[in-house]
């Protein structure tokens, strides 16, 4: 009954592409032309921050996690963040696509073999308050949700609070994003102690500078964690 259902109103209303409407054969998907326009994030890459290696790198770890280790210990992305992936973010966003999110959260299960098998809590990014109300959703929060619907592990929606309404981070440059996050969180007290000695994978949907992830880890491991993982669908390098 169902399938013959689904069957009627692809006839009438055929499914398309997420984002340029092309006709697809499937819903919730994208056409094969936008397919080829994501650059995935594929092996080598730095086992720390995932930003890709020439092939013949034989260091597993960059020259940039040398030189200055990351706060948490391993970050995980899906696809480079370009004019292109810019897109399905900004749709997710701003537009309310929701329906791109279960599409999202599987590929950024499928790319996180390491964090996903050693965790024990989901947290998103939190948004403040008042970007919550213009936005209506957390676009973090809706990708945790799909991702702890695919893996089982449990998110703790509320764990981080944005503190402080930070203005959008687009158009700044590395030092003052980082200034600008700069104790721009803390933790719900109410479930504080699931913290201790736990493994959390903080989720977003893009990671720039990882200013705003290195400071929720800095929260979660001052509150007793013991590893903290970062996992975003989208990274710049
Ligand atoms: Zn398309
Ligand atoms: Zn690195």
């Amino acid at each position: 009954m169902r399938s013959s259902i689904k069957k009627l109103l692809n006839a009438f209303f055929p499914p398309q592409c997420l984002i340029c409407s092309e006709k697809v054969s499937a819903i919730d998907s994208l056409c094969a032309q936008c397919w080829h326009q994501i650059t995935f994030i594929s092996k080598p890459y730095c086992e720390i921050c995932c930003v890709p290696f020439p092939t013949n790198m034989k260091e597993k770890i960059c020259a940039f996690c040398q030189e200055d280790k990351p706060i948490y210990d391993m970050v995980r992305s899906v696809v480079r963040f370009d004019d292109f992936s810019a897109r399905i973010v900004h749709a997710l966003k701003y537009n309310d696509h929701t329906e791109l999110a279960p599409a999202l959260a599987r590929l950024m299960v499928n790319a996180s073999d390491e964090v996903i098998n050693n965790t024990d809590y989901i947290v998103p990014v939190p948004l403040h308050p008042k970007r919550l109300r213009q936005r209506k959703f957390n676009q973090a929060q809706l990708l945790a949700k799909f991702i702890s619907r695919a893996t089982g592990i449990k998110t703790i929606p509320d764990l981080l609070i944005r503190t402080k309404d930070i203005p959008s981070q687009s158009g700044l440059n590395r030092r003052q994003r980082i200034a600008n996050v700069c104790d721009a969180f803390s933790i719900d007290q109410r479930n504080a102690h699931l913290i201790r000695g736990s493994r959390i994978i903080i989720v977003d949907d893009v990671i720039t500078t990882g200013a705003t992830l290195s400071e929720c880890s800095k929260c979660l491991l001052q509150a007793g964690s013991s590893k903290v993982y970062g996992l975003s669908f989208a990274r710049t390098y």
